[in-house]
């Protein structure tokens, strides 16, 4: 039988750089600071992403990206990037990974 393709609750673990970030699915996520209501939060300390386990696959889909965004952004230096810049790369790669299938194993196989 085919090996089933992951749920997205079943991504527990992901690894920016040399970093390992455990992904959490909770509701609701309350910002640090304002303690506004979050569809996502990366706690680059505690090495934890969490994503609203309330919203659909999809949405959680493209906010653990958002989330690993800013975790790259930040493990390149850019601390202080806008907010714009997750957002709106988020999507856009969410879109590139479905539409280009071949082009994930490609990347997989090295
Ligand atoms: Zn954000």
């Amino acid at each position: 039988m085919a090996k089933q393709p992951p749920k997205i609750e079943d991504i527990r673990l992901v690894w920016i750089g040399s970093v390992p970030y455990e992904v959490v699915y909770k509701s609701p996520i309350l910002g640090k600071d304002d303690h506004k209501v979050l569809w996502g939060h990366i706690q680059q300390g505690e090495q934890r992403i969490e994503v609203d386990s309330l919203l659909p696959p999809e949405m959680k889909r493209i906010v653990l990206m958002h989330e690993i965004i800013h975790g790259l952004l930040t493990h390149a230096g850019l601390t202080d990037h806008l907010e714009e810049i997750p957002e709106r790369l988020a999507y856009q790669l969410d879109n590139l990974f479905i539409t280009n299938p071949d082009l994930l194993t490609l990347w997989m196989s090295g």
